[in-house]
């Protein structure tokens, strides 16, 4: 019984060049997010909830729970989704009701990236920048620290995140070294829009 396991890589390592590079893409899911999933079922052990499977529930009331389990239930969940709105494929597309809602609420697609590339660009040191669905079922950008999320229970956001940008210096620097801005550019060419408004969907209860 493996608790908290990396779903498997959707594409290879090498998959997202040249806006990720392989090496990048390697040391990312291999090291960071392996290490996230094994050091947060060690420190759910430690404390007797080896047999805790619902990682939502955690993170939820994650102010209850100790730094090391924040960080790391926050790294594996965080990175799960990150893998999953990647993608190689260049013909994903936002859905009708998710661009709708995006125009609506930012103006345009153009606008929204902006804003999100913004919100990525000026997250000081290593965290994340997110499009979150609230409770009151608004849509809002919004950036957290270190491997926090906007679901947990103390995040000054709270919401579903639908996509999630890691800024952390592990997922740029050895293709864009200092140049956070450039890797921000790069990674609008590997969104997974269908994966999104499949998140989306799932907000609006379909
Ligand atoms: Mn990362």
């Amino acid at each position: 019984f493996a608790q908290f396991t990396q779903v498997p890589l959707p594409y290879a390592y090498d998959a997202l060049e040249p806006f990720v590079d392989a090496q990048t893409m390697e040391i990312h899911y291999s090291k960071h997010h392996a290490g996230y999933g094994s050091n947060l079922n060690k420190a759910l052990k430690e404390v007797g909830m080896e047999n805790s499977t619902d990682l939502n529930a955690i993170i939820g009331n994650i102010s209850k729970y100790s730094m090391t389990i924040r960080n790391n239930a926050g790294g594996h969940y965080n990175h799960t989704l990150f893998w999953n709105i990647l993608t190689p494929n260049k013909n994903t597309k936002a859905s009708t009701e998710l661009t709708v809602a995006i125009e609506t609420t930012f103006g345009s697609m153009e606008a929204f990236k902006t804003q999100l590339t913004q919100a990525a660009a000026t997250r000081f040191g290593s965290g994340w920048a997110w499009l979150v669905v609230t409770p009151e079922n608004k849509l809002v950008i919004c950036s957290t620290p270190n491997q926090d999320n906007p679901l947990m229970d103390d995040a000054p956001v709270k919401g579903t995140p639908i996509l999630g940008i890691d800024v952390w210096e592990h997922a740029y620097y050895l293709k864009y070294q200092n140049k956070r801005g450039d890797y921000l550019q790069s990674i609008w060419s590997i969104i997974n829009w269908d994966e999104v408004s499949r998140f989306y969907a799932q907000t609006q209860g379909k």
